[in-house]
């Protein structure tokens, strides 16, 4: 990226705004398409958006995201605004045409492009949205404006979920109405905040809901909410945050510069922002964790982890002697205290231990920010990579029938893993390759 005095300047304007990853987003962008933009973050104060408006008007400042708690403010103070905007009553993208601020609201479509890169539409469904903030708001006129049948609105504070059925029924009357329940939706939205920063989940009745029914939270960190297991574990296509908040950007961006991204871009995206996040590799001892894992921590610039090695290092005694003190039982509670910590590390590469699937509740939490990669292999290839270690008690004087047997036990357990990979005729370069492609299809 070359700055000069052409340099046109973009921004996001947030209270707090530091976590944002729009300055990444569009910069991609920007780079990739080869113009002379430069994207940065304002942390803006509660009650400084005239200000910071003034001063977009006297900096010639082109484009501006706006994010928690300024929305509904840039509405008020906007020039002009775009039907969504206009419609929820909320402005997450300002556009300066020479003084004349234009507010945009691409949260709402940026939905409706994510839904529709899933395969999914609006179109004609029985849709519930749990939620009335500034969020939901904007869900509810995607959905809306994009032909749902109708749309129940559960909220926490009913009155609220009233307030807004009433305002958007003036708009799309007959469609929409506040709710108790979502029994027999085909699409359910969270758009509470429930889960962004807790295990808590706005939602658990999806045997209620109708059959296939698609279910989807806005909420994008953590990547799997406590809410998306349950659906997930209920057999449901899910749909997660981090879509709505790629393509609300591209959406903004083509505001700013006047050119569409593309869809290869969007993907590039989509791909970096699922990257950033952790991977979790599993499988069964003597599969090759640690050696893929270091060749996949090396291609992403990731900090690799063996999670064996951070438990030796943290007990200050070798695995052995760690059985021998407190037994299986002993340490696999250490483990899955260490599994804990290291669960909310980003652009890491973390290889497990071979018995961590054994409590589920590791790779649950593992799940929330991880992508969970289970190596599979071969009983050949697990004793050649095991011979003389002596680090391993549960392999120690073992036949290769007992190994497969052990192997055979352990089956069940890898069943709730992100991806599986089958790394019996490849080396560990080439299994990190196969990993790497694997992730980016599922992003
Ligand atoms: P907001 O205006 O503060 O609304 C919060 C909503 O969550 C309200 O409906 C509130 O209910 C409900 N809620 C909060 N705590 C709850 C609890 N403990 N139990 C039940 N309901 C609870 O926030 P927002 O701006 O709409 O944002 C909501 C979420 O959407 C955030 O997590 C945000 O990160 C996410 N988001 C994602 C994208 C994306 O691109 N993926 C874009 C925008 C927002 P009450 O009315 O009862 O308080």
């Amino acid at each position: 990226m070359n700055i000069n005095a052409k340099t046109v300047p973009l921004g996001v304007v947030g209270w707090p705004v530091t976590h944002s990853i729009s300055p990444e987003l569009h910069n991609r962008l920007i780079e990739k398409l080869g113009l002379n933009y430069f994207y940065s973050a304002y942390p803006v104060q509660p009650g400084a958006m005239p200000r910071a408006l003034d001063g977009m008007r006297a900096l010639g400042i082109r484009g501006l995201n706006v994010t928690i708690p300024h929305k509904e403010e840039a509405f008020r103070l906007c020039d002009r605004l775009d039907a969504y905007a206009a419609g929820i009553g909320a402005v997450n993208t300002v556009v300066n045409e020479n003084g004349c601020l234009r507010g945009y609201n691409t949260d709402a479509p940026g939905f409706i492009a994510c839904l529709r890169r899933e395969g999914v539409s609006a179109a004609g469904k029985k849709a519930a949205l749990l939620g009335a903030g500034g969020a939901a708001r904007a869900v509810a006129v995607g959905l809306l404006q994009n032909g749902a049948a109708e749309l129940r609105i559960i909220n926490r504070t009913r009155e609220r979920a009233e307030r807004l059925a009433s305002e958007l029924a003036a708009r799309f009357p007959g469609r929409v109405r506040a709710a108790a329940n979502a029994d027999g939706a085909d699409l359910l939205v969270n758009a509470t905040s429930v889960g962004m920063k807790n295990s808590e989940t706005p939602f658990a009745d999806f045997d209620r809901l109708g059959e296939g029914c698609v279910v989807c939270d806005i909420v994008y960190c953590p990547r799997e909410t406590v809410f998306l297991r349950g659906a997930r574990e209920a057999g449901l296509k899910t749909v997660g945050g981090i879509g709505m908040l790629v393509y609300q950007a591209a959406l903004a961006f083509e505001l700013f510069t006047g050119m569409a991204p593309g869809e290869e871009a969007v993907e590039e995206l989509l791909r970096r922002v699922e990257l950033k996040r952790s991977v979790a590799l599993t499988g069964f001892m003597g599969c090759g964790k640690s050696a893929v894992g270091r060749e996949l921590a090396q291609m992403c610039a990731a900090e690799f982890i063996d999670c064996d090695d951070y438990i030796v290092k943290k007990a200050g005694k070798p695995i052995p002697e760690i059985f021998a003190e407190v037994g299986e039982a002993g340490f696999r509670d250490m483990e899955s205290r260490c599994i804990a910590e290291l669960a909310g590390r980003s652009g890491a590469v973390i290889a497990l231990g071979g018995g961590a699937v054994l409590r589920r509740e590791n790779i649950d939490l593992l799940r929330e920010n991880c992508r969970v990669v289970r190596i599979k292999t071969d009983v050949g290839k697990v004793l050649r990579n095991t011979a003389g270690d002596r680090s391993r008690p549960l392999l120690r004087g073992k036949t290769p029938e007992q190994v497969a047997e052990l192997m055979a036990l352990r089956e069940p357990y890898y069943q709730n893993c992100d991806l599986t990979v089958d790394a019996s005729k490849t080396d560990p370069r080439e299994t990190a390759c196969i990993i790497l492609d694997k992730i980016a299809e599922m992003s």
